[in-house]
């Protein structure tokens, strides 16, 4: 690998180019404001990683950014790939440039102004900027259950594409909206499968109200087996050691295993930064009417605001008005007027 060190300069640095970034970025070059924008892979990463076709809870106009219309074909929610799309199409719209597969990997203050390093395939970069926004989302890496054989090649913290499962068994562990999805589309794909939730009962607060009584109905018809109340001992080459409180430990036998138990946030930046991190969560501390942290030039975006979230309440669909306030702050002008009471979130 050539290790270059170029140093480049820019009023502000903006880290993520998921929705929220992206939008952001949008509203900075409105304003004039000179800014280098990087992603530690490619734009809407965390989106990419959905199983294809899945479709978003929130509707299009809610996920919809930088007031640019987002249509689909049959009025339907939009799906991972139209997403992308819609994405792409922004960026190439406004002609924004991302520095993509640049992850920032060092921050540090020099003055009155942050110093970043980068590191790309060719080597390493350090520019210096005097605001820097961290937009780094709030599902960077996923969950892990640290149990033996957690890292087995049959074993994913993701669902990738039922098609994978045809007439295999599958077990699944969780009990939210990613493993009742990943069960429901698993099962009508032919797979044969199981779920393995910690809990007595799946909580119909937490799961959307058309997937509960899909996937009750199923587990009650024994079409899916349900193993409630259990908690993964071990992952085998061929299945999982569930253990349980009222009764004896159970071997499940299975050609997969997802664990589809949450997703945890990367505040590595946020740290390194010297941004205060309040736990649980690693919640980063913020002014709400700027953005700005304790750190002075310092700002977050984005679902990135609330650290790893135990329960989701904030998404792309209530993040909007973030690049708003920043550009204000950046700009010097009245922040903009909080956002009409928000209705319930639909993701
Ligand atoms: P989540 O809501 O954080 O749920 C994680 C699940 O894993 C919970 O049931 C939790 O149990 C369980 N869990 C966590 N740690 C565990 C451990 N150590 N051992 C065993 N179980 C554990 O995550 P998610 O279901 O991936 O959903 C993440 C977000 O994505 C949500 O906002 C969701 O609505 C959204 N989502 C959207 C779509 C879509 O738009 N189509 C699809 C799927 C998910 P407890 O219930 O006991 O806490």
């Amino acid at each position: 690998m050539n290790t270059t060190a170029t140093f480049s300069s820019a009023e502000v640095a903006l880290v993520g180019a998921g929705p929220i970034g992206i939008e952001l970025a949008v509203l900075l070059k409105r304003a004039g404001i000179d800014y280098l924008h990087f992603d530690a892979r490619q734009i809407g990463y965390t989106i990419s990683w959905f199983a294809p076709q899945t479709r978003f809870f929130s509707s299009n106009e809610r996920i919809a950014i930088a007031g640019v219309p987002l249509q689909t074909a049959y009025q339907t929610k939009c799906t991972q790939e139209q997403y992308l799309a819609y994405l792409r199409s922004v960026v190439l719209q406004f002609d924004l440039k991302v520095n993509t597969y640049e992850p920032v990997v060092n921050v540090e203050r020099a003055g009155d102004e942050f110093v970043l390093t980068t590191r790309r395939a060719d080597g390493q970069r350090t520019y210096r900027v005097r605001k820097l926004v961290l937009a780094t989302g709030g599902t960077a890496k996923p969950r892990r259950l640290n149990v033996p054989g957690e890292d087995l090649p049959h074993v994913s913290h993701y669902f990738s594409d039922p098609h994978a499962f045809f007439q295999k068994d599958v077990l699944i562990v969780g009990g939210r909206n990613s493993a009742v999805e990943a069960a429901l589309r698993s099962h009508y794909c032919g797979a044969r499968v199981a779920i393995s939730y910690r809990r007595a009962l799946f909580d119909a607060a937490s799961i959307k109200y058309w997937l509960l009584p899909e996937i009750n109905g199923l587990i009650q018809s024994a079409r899916i087996k349900g193993y409630f109340n259990t908690t993964v001992k071990e992952i085998h080459p061929s299945g999982a050691a569930l253990t349980r409180e009222d009764g004896p430990p159970i071997d499940v036998s299975a050609d997969f295993v997802l664990l589809l138990i949450g997703y945890e946030a990367d505040m590595t930046l946020c740290r390194l930064a010297g941004v205060e991190l309040k736990e649980p969560g690693q919640v980063p501390v913020f002014d709400p009417v700027t953005m700005e942290t304790n750190v002075p030039g310092i700002y977050v975006a984005g679902t990135a605001i609330a650290g790893t979230q135990a329960k989701y309440a904030v998404f792309i669909e209530n993040c909007h008005v973030h690049a708003e306030r920043i550009v204000a702050s950046l700009t010097g002008a009245k922040p903009p007027a909080a956002p009409p009471t928000p209705e319930r979130p639909e993701s």
